[in-house]
């Protein structure tokens, strides 16, 4: 007998019959002797439709109230679950996240999981109960409903199989596995048996929505095994994310590309050259809880600077106000600017560490379509580039091209 957590995303709860399909699998391995807990997500576009009905009335809501409501898709789906899986004769229940007390600290629409009680979901499952969980959705120290950044319900899923030390969690979606990237961008991308964690990581990181980065950060600190399947299909094993590099496999120099719409670039010009100024401008950003991604700084022949992050698209105004309010008169700016037409694409392969001419190849291959690199960031196994977003799509077809990365 094990214990597994299977997390099923939007399109897998798209309606009364995706849930009845659900509950088939569910029993299914109910009828092997396993003991299951399901996580949903809300059904697909539900989440987007009540963002913008926020939005309706407050063009820029307020986060709080914002989560009070997204959170809402994910409790019609756990309901659904459970009726679903009682008309097949399975005792289920249901649980919020604020019901199971999946506590987060309070940062409102991207909160983070601090503690899962895992009693009431033992207790139920002991007494041969499938446990239905929300995913996306949290409750802080104050009883507020928090949520977790879009495609949550991932990381709800994680978080909960490290809790409950459960054997597996499987990610059910709408593709049978990790591809080399997205296929709905490239049709001939390859789907991944096997992906180191790192990999993972890095792909999550820089935007391939299949995994949410925090979900892959959960499975290595727990060492929760992962795997990504097809909720449509019964067959197929999916991708396993393993935590070993094998030695005598034969690693390419990449596995995947990602690719990112979502973050804006922002510029703050002429700034004199000074000790501190990477600090007086990001400093304010980080206390107002905006992440920043890449970051470059260059120093002109007339000794001023310019300074160059991104920050989520959604973020790139209120970053703006702050540096045109807080920042611009004490750094002496001379003009700030945002950007949120660019798009950012990686490479990711642990072969990478092995190999040379990575970059070269890849700045090469977007030369030869007339492609401009604004920004440009590296690790030990991912080169990352901003490019203008018009140009994203055809950066990822050639890259995957020249990396052979297609089917074979
Ligand atoms: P769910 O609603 O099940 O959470 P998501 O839409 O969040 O599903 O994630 C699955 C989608 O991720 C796929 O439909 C695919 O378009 C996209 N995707 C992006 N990169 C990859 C990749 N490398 N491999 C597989 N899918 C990817
Ligand atoms: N429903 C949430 C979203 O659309 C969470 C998830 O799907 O994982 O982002
Ligand atoms: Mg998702």
């Amino acid at each position: 007998m094990a214990l597994i957590v299977q997390k099923y995303g939007g399109t897998s709860v798209a309606n009364p019959d995706r849930i009845r399909n659900l509950a088939r699998r569910v029993a299914r391995y109910k009828a092997m002797g396993h003991q299951i807990v399901v996580v949903v997500s809300a059904m697909s576009g539900e989440t987007n439709r009540l963002i913008s009905l926020a939005k309706e009335i407050m063009p820029e809501p307020d986060p709080r109230e914002l989560d009070v409501m997204v959170s809402t898709g994910e409790q019609v789906t756990i309901g659904m679950t459970a009726l679903a899986l009682m008309e097949l004769g399975i005792k289920a229940r249901s649980y919020t996240g604020a019901q199971v007390r999946i506590l987060t600290d309070d940062a409102f629409t991207k909160a983070r999981i601090l503690s899962i009680d895992e009693h009431n979901i033992k207790k139920d499952l002991d007494s041969g109960h499938v446990v239905v969980v929300a995913g996306f959705q949290g409750v802080d120290a104050n009883g507020n409903i928090t949520t977790l950044g879009r495609g949550g319900s991932d990381t709800t899923g994680v978080a909960l199989a490290a809790a409950l030390k459960a054997d597996e969690c499987q990610i059910y979606t709408d593709v049978d596995g990790v591809y080399t990237t997205d296929p709905r961008v490239v049709p001939e991308a390859r789907r991944l048996d096997k992906i180191t964690f790192e990999e993972m990581l890095e792909l999550a990181s820089q935007g391939s929505k299949v995994l949410q980065i925090r979900s892959v950060e959960f499975a290595g600190k727990y060492k929760v095994k992962l795997r990504v399947l097809s909720s449509f299909e019964d067959e197929g094993d999916g991708t396993l994310i393993t935590f070993e590099e094998e030695e005598n496999m034969e690693q390419p120099v990449i596995s995947g590309i990602a690719f990112n719409r979502d973050e804006a670039k922002i510029t703050v010009l002429g700034v004199p050259d000074t000790p501190g100024i990477a600090y007086q401008i990001l400093g304010p950003i980080a206390d107002a809880n905006v992440d920043v991604d890449m970051i470059i700084q260059n120093t002109g022949a007339d000794g001023t600077t310019d300074f160059t992050f991104t920050v989520h698209k959604n973020e790139m105004n209120k970053a703006l106000s702050i540096l045109r309010d807080k920042v611009q008169g004490n750094i002496k700016a001379r003009e700030i600017v945002g950007d949120d037409k660019v798009a950012k694409v990686a490479i990711v392969g642990v072969g990478m560490k092995s190999h040379v001419g990575v970059a070269s190849k890849m700045f090469r291959t977007l030369a030869e379509e007339g492609i401009n690199i604004q920004m440009i960031s590296t690790s030990e196994i991912k080169i990352a580039v901003v490019i203008d977003e018009k140009y994203m799509e055809l950066a990822v077809r050639v890259l995957h091209k020249a990396f052979e990365l297609e089917a074979a």
